[in-house]
């Protein structure tokens, strides 16, 4: 008998409590004391998934091995496990309804009315138990997006309910995270705002068997006792998330609180084996304790909402800690970067990064930035369209293909080093239709991907439309840019790398999404230690 257990993170109050963190912080504590844990995201928006969706309305789109356009929070999920991730982590509403419906036209509901209860809600449950059913995991936690209360979450409370009727309450619990705010006026911690919103939840017919209470100052046990109290949960079930110096504090925090054996007594399942978390806090312990800084330039146009690059950010800090150095990062709009101001907006960094994107919105901007990097000789790391945009510069200005551009930006222009791929020439819907996920890379011996990598054959994961144009290979490699990766299979340039140049590489795949804290991307590590050599010299 398939015997997983199901944890349910729900939110109160607020949006950004940071579910996720909380989530990942839970799921570490049982994986190190030896349980098998997976997170999933269920997303209540109609959209299939944030594939389309712009990144000021959603953050970076994270993508898995098997090419799922995910919520950022799966990249947490990761970062924390080290396990990837799939198709099944994240489910929307849009996927849930697309589900059903395409089942309602295929006459599978035999005549019978479709309805929110019970078919879309049975499609909801099928989806949580997926990866329980796998039989690869003891805990499954499940996060529900969006907040209590919100119109579009309750067919998934309503899920969450059944789901704890049918498992009975040592193999399904819910975890309510929640905000107690301090009112500076009153000089007070106040709970209100949580019995509002678990009275919400109830009303829904679930009762919390857990909060776990967001707050800036300490909780005491007078507060503990009071929420307990309103809420309908024990004294030794609330537990205080006091705001952590970094995110990478938190399972920490959760130990302390016991949040993990509190969960673990409510399943009648063994606390014993303490978490073993030497190669975490270790990670920690350089992170808090940099001997050297350095600076780097991230050269991107959603720079205004830094969760649109979410994972490069958390791909510095691994690399950094990697490094006992304090990554700085100097966050540069790539439509304020002109002809005239480039050197000195990008003057003292010591490594330049040029984001992925689509679109043509700074472009310019972005090949300055590679120019500065390739002419002053500092380490340059392009990812994606950060690639593409190394390419166009060096065809332009090593080359001297002066029209050299992508044709994402320029359809007809004359030379179309960055081109369409043969596979996408006819597509014309826009979900889900990219290169997407992982692909296999041949590296270069001698080369710096290679030193970095140590390995010969690499897979990582995708997500573009473009292309390095293999008409140019021959001109391009001549006058110094190397295409160091290709995938052996197509044939498509995946690294390429200027030779005259200390550390210059150049990507088409996303190293960021596979960062995490017990393996930092080996990319990554390599481009902090070329910036601190560079920051010495
Ligand atoms: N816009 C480019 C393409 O589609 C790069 C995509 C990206 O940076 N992820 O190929």
């Amino acid at each position: 008998m398939n015997n997983t257990k199901y944890v349910f993170v729900t939110g109160g109050v607020t949006s950004s409590l940071g579910k996720g963190i909380i989530a990942a912080s839970l799921a570490k504590l049982l994986q190190q004391r030896g349980f098998s844990v997976t997170i999933q995201k269920l997303d209540p928006y109609i959209n299939i998934d944030p594939g389309t969706l712009n990144p000021y309305e959603h953050g970076e789109c994270y993508v898995t091995d098997d090419g799922a356009e995910t919520d950022l929070d799966l990249g947490h999920y990761e970062r924390y496990l080290n396990i990837p991730t799939s198709q099944a982590n994240n489910v929307t509403t849009g996927r849930i309804y697309q589900s059903v419906i395409n089942k309602e036209r295929k006459g599978e509901f035999l005549g019978k009315t479709v309805q929110v209860i019970p078919h879309i809600t049975n499609e909801i449950k099928r989806r949580i138990q997926l990866l329980g059913e796998t039989g690869d995991y003891d805990i499954v936690i499940t996060e529900i997006g969006g907040t209590v209360g919100d119109i579009e979450s309750l067919p998934y409370v309503e899920s969450v309910r059944q789901m704890l009727w049918e498992k009975g309450e040592d193999n399904a619990i819910v975890i309510h995270l929640t905000l107690v705010p301090f009112l500076a006026a009153a000089g007070e911690l106040k709970t209100k705002p949580t019995q509002h919103s678990v009275k919400m939840l109830m009303q829904s017919g679930v009762s919390p068997d857990i909060l776990v209470c967001r707050t800036e100052h300490e909780i005491s046990d007078d507060i503990k006792r009071k929420l307990a109290l309103f809420c309908n949960v024990k004294k030794e079930d609330v537990i205080q998330s006091i705001d952590a110096e970094t995110i990478y504090d938190v399972p920490n925090l959760m130990l302390k609180e016991g949040l993990d054996k509190v969960v673990l007594k409510k399943f009648n399942l063994s606390a014993e084996k303490e978490p073993e978390l030497r190669v975490w806090n270790d990670f920690l312990t350089k992170h808090k304790n940099p001997k050297s800084e350095v600076e780097i330039a991230l050269i991107g146009k959603y720079i205004e909402l830094q969760d649109s690059y979410k994972s490069i950010t958390e791909a510095f800090i691994h690399a950094g800690s990697s490094n006992e150095t304090k990554v700085k990062i100097r966050w540069v709009h790539s439509e304020s970067l002109t002809t005239t101001n480039f050197k000195e907006k990008l003057e003292g960094v010591n490594g330049v990064l040029v984001a992925p994107g689509f679109g043509d919105r700074g472009i310019d901007g972005k090949i300055k930035a590679v120019q500065y990097a390739r002419e002053s000789k500092i380490p340059f790391l392009g990812i994606c369209l950060g690639m593409q945009m190394s390419v166009i510069e060096f065809a332009k200005n090593v080359v001297g293909l002066k029209d050299a551009f992508s044709t994402e930006m320029k359809k007809e222009c004359k030379n179309p080093v960055i081109n369409l791929m043969e596979s996408q020439k006819d597509v014309t819907d826009k979900g889900g239709t990219m290169r997407l996920g992982a692909w296999e890379c041949m590296l270069q011996k001698g080369s710096n991907a290679y030193n970095a990598y140590q390995a010969e054959k690499i897979s990582e994961r995708h997500r573009h439309r473009y292309e390095f144009n293999n008409d140019y290979l021959e001109q391009i490699e001549a006058a110094g840019m190397k295409a160091t990766g290709v995938n052996p299979k197509t044939g498509l340039v995946e690294v390429v790398e200027v030779t005259d140049h200390p550390w210059f590489v150049g990507v088409q795949y996303h190293p960021e999404y596979k960062s995490t804290v017990l393996k930092p991307h080996p990319l990554f590590v390599d481009f902090i230690k070329a910036s601190l050599k560079q920051s010495k010299s």
